[in-house]
């Protein structure tokens, strides 16, 4: 249902938190306000107290002003810092606005597309909430921060999987089965590069949606060198040689738009490394990465482009979307819009647009809305200065 009012959607939503919120996505913020999401949500005669949704304990914390009523110094001061901070930034920003509409269809996001920050929705969570994505690519930040070890990023995961580590709000939410199976199997005191799953079914996004560090991690590794340390940081969740093929495609090609090639360009250069340091190991792969190799991805019609949780269909929906818009705006919202698996897509999605299209075209109000954000900030920073 497609309500329009503001107090129809917040009927929507309320039914919506009444029901689990498993469906619905909810609007609090102001239509009518002048600000519209930036809006001052206090002086809304429909956010008064005595009006407002029971559940919405703290009015300002519902409102994305309450965050820019704070503001943190952003600033970036180079090229290279630009396109750091735009890929991670860039990457936890697509997960903040999946996640309220992950799993609606296609169909629901052209009725009723993503065009700003939204709350709660499919997990009931508030404003700014990055989900698994964000926490296993922070995971890898820290291990890396730390001085990397493929058993410290696996230690991390246990934190974040038994402590909250990592997390928003101190607890983790929207973790995929594979790594859920890894998890297990890494507390178990399973060597971490043999606990991701090796069967044809294990090859989820999963690994996929953690491995953008990768790319500035490795990016003066030589080819082999990289393909082994993709290889490695997959393996830990998902050890299928898919899954890593997809990684090792990710990874370069985000490192060819670092060094600062068109998309078109890199993309060729990308497969050109593929089939160069690929086809020995990952030949058999191949026919299923055949509309990425053969650059045919770029032309396909949107009916074509499945956005579901399948490591194929996610890089495919990825590359489609970046060649599909203009700016890093336009890249996230369509990847959202795909509907499925948005908070995925869409994070990976948004790493590379951000990387390709610099931090400063990332609209600042939402990254000012991300939940934590000097906590990430802090180590983003750190981690710029590490991967230099
Ligand atoms: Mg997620």
């Amino acid at each position: 249902m497609i309500t329009t009012s503001i107090r129809d959607r917040w009927e929507a939503d309320i039914q919506s938190y009444r029901d689990g919120a498993e469906v619905l996505v909810a609007f609090p913020q102001c239509e009518t306000c002048v600000n519209y999401i930036k809006g001052d949500a206090l002086h809304c005669r429909y956010y008064a107290n005595d009006e407002k949704p029971k559940y919405v304990f703290s009015i300002k914390k519902e409102c994305p002003a309450y965050e820019n009523d704070n503001p943190i110094d952003l600033k970036v001061q180079n090229n290279r810092e630009n396109k750091t901070y735009g890929g991670l930034f860039g990457f936890c920003v697509g997960d903040v606005l999946g996640v309220p509409v992950e799993f609606s269809t296609r169909e629901e996001r052209e009725e009723d597309p993503v065009r700003e920050m939204r709350a709660y929705g499919t997990y009931h969570q508030p404003f700014g909430t990055w989900s698994d994505d964000t926490s296993l690519t922070l995971c890898l930040i820290d291990a890396i921060n730390k001085g990397y070890s493929i058993h410290r990023v696996a230690e991390n995961f246990v934190n974040f999987y038994k402590k909250g580590n990592f997390t928003p709000h101190g607890e983790a939410f929207d973790i995929g089965n594979a790594t859920r199976y890894a998890l297990a199997k890494i507390c178990a005191g399973i060597n971490p590069i043999d606990c991701g799953g090796k069967a044809e079914t294990d090859n989820g996004n999963g690994s996929l949606m953690r491995i953008l560090p990768i790319a500035f991690y490795g990016k003066k590794l030589n080819g082999q060198e990289l393909v082994q340390l993709t290889e490695e940081v997959s393996s830990l969740t998902h050890g299928h040689k898919r899954s890593k093929l997809a990684c090792i495609f990710y990874v370069e090609f985000a490192i060819q738009l670092m060094e600062g090639y068109k998309k078109e360009e890199a993309l060729d250069r990308t497969i050109s490394f593929v089939k160069s340091n690929c086809s020995e190991t990952y030949f058999d792969e191949f026919p299923h990465f055949e509309k990425i190799l053969n650059g045919e991805i770029v032309n396909a019609a949107k009916e074509q482009i499945k956005s579901t949780g399948y490591v194929i269909d996610t890089l495919e929906a990825v590359l489609w979307v970046l060649f599909h818009a203009d700016g890093y705006r336009d890249t996230v919202l369509n990847a959202v819009n795909l509907g499925g698996d948005t908070d995925t897509i869409a994070a990976i999605a948004g790493g590379i647009a951000g990387i390709y299209y610099g931090f400063n075209d990332i609209p600042a109000e939402w990254i000012q809305s991300i939940v934590r954000k000097e906590e990430l900030y802090q180590m983003f920073e750190e981690f710029c200065h590490r991967v230099q």
